[in-house]
């Protein structure tokens, strides 16, 4: 069992996070492995426990999204891909998609694991290009994922509960951050994540072209501001007000 995983660098949540002019996010600051791709070497690695095989991460982004890697490699996954170039700086989410089915191609991996939305971009378009590009059924949303010989089954989250999807595997599934609570390295993680690989490949390996962006980011607004609650002190009317303010919400 080849168990892709895609890994994003991004700035640190928690951190303040500043524009540049082209509205992208500034990434001179602290930047940390995407939290919501850790959950999917989590789920990765406790597929591998169960089934075998290896765990493989695969990351697009400049020299030091290496660090990322490393960090899952740390956690227990096997080796690196790292895509790095500069002609691919400013990549959009199609050419993102572009550039990791092409390395992923090359893996020929029985699952691909995909956060649902990175932290920073967040446009949730690069798994389903992803598996459109690989030629590969997706299972979005995946809370819990089993393995059953040449198939995988996802309980997919939804508003009111979880739907239960199967499709022929290879597949890609996308991971919420409900799936599986990402362990910390060991020390012994550590260190032998030294000396695992970690393979670069640049433009040139990928056999894509890049053509124009097709997504521009034109301009950025804050979100409107929460507006104060009503306090309803405790005397003889509060539950009738309470339940008339559930009412208008259409919450009752
Ligand atoms: C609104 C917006 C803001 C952006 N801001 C920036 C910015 O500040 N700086 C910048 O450099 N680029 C930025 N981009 C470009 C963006 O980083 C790439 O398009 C990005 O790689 C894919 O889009 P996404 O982050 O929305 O991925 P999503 O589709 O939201 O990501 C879902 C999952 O796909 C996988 N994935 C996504 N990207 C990668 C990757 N590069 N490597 C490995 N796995 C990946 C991860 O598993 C991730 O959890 C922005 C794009 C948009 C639309």
């Amino acid at each position: 069992m080849k168990i892709v995983v895609t890994v994003k660098q991004v700035p640190d949540p928690n951190s303040s996070l500043g524009l540049e002019a082209d509205y992208s996010l500034a990434r001179e600051k602290e930047v940390v492995l995407d939290p919501g791709d850790e959950c999917g070497i989590e789920e990765g690695l406790r597929l591998k426990e169960a089934h075998g095989g290896e765990v493989v991460l695969v990351s697009m982004g400049p020299e030091r999204a290496r660090d990322a890697i490393r960090k899952g490699l740390s956690m227990g996954a096997d080796r690196g891909i790292l895509i790095s170039d500069a002609q691919l700086a400013g990549a959009d989410a199609l050419l993102t998609a572009q550039a990791l089915a092409a390395a992923i191609q090359a893996e020929a991996p029985d699952l691909v694991i995909c956060g649902t939305e990175s932290f920073d971009g967040s446009t949730g378009m690069v798994p389903p290009m992803l598996a459109e590009l690989l030629g590969l059924p997706q299972l979005t949303f995946a809370k819990k994922i089993e393995l059953d010989g040449s198939a995988v089954k996802v309980h997919r989250q939804t508003a009111d509960g979880y739907q239960v999807v199967e499709a022929p595997t290879p597949a890609l599934v996308t991971v919420t951050a409900g799936i599986a609570e990402p362990r910390y390295a060991s020390l012994k993680g550590i260190m032998a994540a030294r000396s695992k690989e970690i393979r670069q490949v640049g433009f040139g390996d990928l056999g894509i072209e890049r053509g124009e962006a097709v997504e521009t980011i034109e301009g950025v607004a804050d979100a409107e501001a929460r507006k104060a609650g009503a306090v309803i002190e405790f005397d003889g009317t509060a539950v009738d007000r309470i339940l008339q303010v559930l009412a208008e919400a259409k919450v009752v």
